[in-house]
């Protein structure tokens, strides 16, 4: 087994569990499992796993890559009544959401399931956005969204995607490296 689920296993409050190294195993070896207290985790299943250390080598927890800005620059800004009155706040998502849209783009974001689970979803009309709309006090599962927003930057698309810090670290992690 890679060193990776060893060193979860042994410090697993590290994990964010953002699934960079789901989207970037070569052959699909890495599924999310949600533990007792529910939680997501990543589990390799060894008789599938090439040992590439793909996995490893893209994690951003550990191999932070990335440091934050001293002097991170400040905007605010809030949406018209009609857009706030559906979403958890100011209601910029929509607003921009809405551009990249018009722009032929794709928007990616947190959507519950019908079993009232939360996974990140694409969005290409502006009909669906009330499904990425609104807080969802739970983990979600970015699913192979990082995979696919990849994608879309490679055609020439726009792309919004929106998420938890630690799942836009992994989506940085994926587009900088394999995957
Ligand atoms: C788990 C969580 C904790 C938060 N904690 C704080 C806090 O402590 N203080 C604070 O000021 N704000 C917090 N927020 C942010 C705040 O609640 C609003 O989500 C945000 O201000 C909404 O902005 P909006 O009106 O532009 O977005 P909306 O139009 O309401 O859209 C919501 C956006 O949040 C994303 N999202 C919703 N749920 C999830 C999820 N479970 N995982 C990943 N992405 C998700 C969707 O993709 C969507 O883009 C938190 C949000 C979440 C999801
Ligand atoms: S890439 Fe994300 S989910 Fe995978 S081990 Fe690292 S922190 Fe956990
Ligand atoms: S080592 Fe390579 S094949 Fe094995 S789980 Fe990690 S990314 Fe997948």
């Amino acid at each position: 087994m890679r060193n990776l689920p060893k060193v979860l296993a042994k410090e697993k409050k590290l994990c964010t569990g953002c699934g960079a190294c789901l989207n970037v195993c070569p052959v699909n070896a890495i599924t999310m499992q949600t533990d007792r207290e529910g939680f997501a985790y990543p589990e390799v299943q060894e008789e599938r796993c090439l040992d590439c250390g793909l996995c490893e080598k893209q994690c951003p927890v550990l191999q932070p890559e990335y440091s934050n800005t001293d002097r991170p620059e400040c905007y605010a800004m809030m949406a018209q009544d009609e857009e706030r009155q559906t979403s958890s706040s100011g209601g910029f998502v929509p607003v921009v959401a809405r551009w990249v849209l018009r722009q032929g783009g794709s928007v990616f974001g947190a959507a519950w399931d019908a079993d009232w689970n939360v996974h990140h979803i694409e969005i290409t009309n502006e009909t669906e956005l009330y499904k990425i709309k609104g807080s969802k006090y739970l983990q979600g599962s970015a699913e192979q969204s990082y995979q696919l927003v990849k994608r879309k930057l490679e055609e020439g698309k726009w792309v919004l995607f929106t998420g938890l810090p630690c799942q836009v670290a992994g989506l940085y992690s994926v587009l900088k490296g394999g995957g």
